[in-house]
């Protein structure tokens, strides 16, 4: 599936329409360049899941838990990870493999870990169609 934006407000609200229609256990791959709306994009899920808090990315830490909406929230930010094995220090498993929403920003970096069932996210600019405009590919994986 496609989706075409124009704006982060427009991002925002796809993605929160994905957030309240989730179901426990999905995993959300985010992949994208460094400014193209993977934060706007976590934080319409979140919003969708009645999380009210703000989410910002989770600079010093791996994963971030929200625990006030529909769901258990976890935000990942795996930009500055530098040994995979950080990963297992915080366990990721049973947040993968939990009864929450996973959301993994910059998802290419650990994709050994990644589970075989997972909604992967491509998030797109493209200049020639202007500065705000994001393409926004959803695709269901089962490996
Ligand atoms: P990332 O997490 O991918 O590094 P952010 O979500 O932090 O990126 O930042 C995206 C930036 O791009 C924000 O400043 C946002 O306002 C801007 N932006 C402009 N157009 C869009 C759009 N269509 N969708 C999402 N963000 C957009
Ligand atoms: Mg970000």
């Amino acid at each position: 599936m496609i989706y075409e934006t124009n704006s982060p407000e427009e991002t925002f609200a796809i993605a929160k329409r994905l957030g309240e229609q989730a179901q426990p256990g999905t995993v959300y791959t985010l992949t994208g360049d460094l400014g193209v709306g993977k934060t706007v994009f976590a934080q319409g899920l979140a919003s969708g899941l009645g999380i009210e808090e703000a989410i910002n990315s989770p600079t010093f830490t791996i994963v971030q838990v929200y625990d006030e909406g529909r769901l258990p929230f976890y935000h990942f930010d795996v930009y500055r990870i530098g040994d995979i094995e950080e990963m297992e220090e915080i366990g990721y498993e049973d947040y993968f493999y939990g009864d929450g929403v996973c959301l993994v920003e910059w998802a290419e970096l650990i994709e050994e870990l990644l589970p075989g069932k997972r909604v992967e996210l491509l998030i797109e600019k493209d200049l020639e169609k202007g500065f705000d405009y994001r393409r926004i590919t959803l695709q269901e994986v089962t490996e």
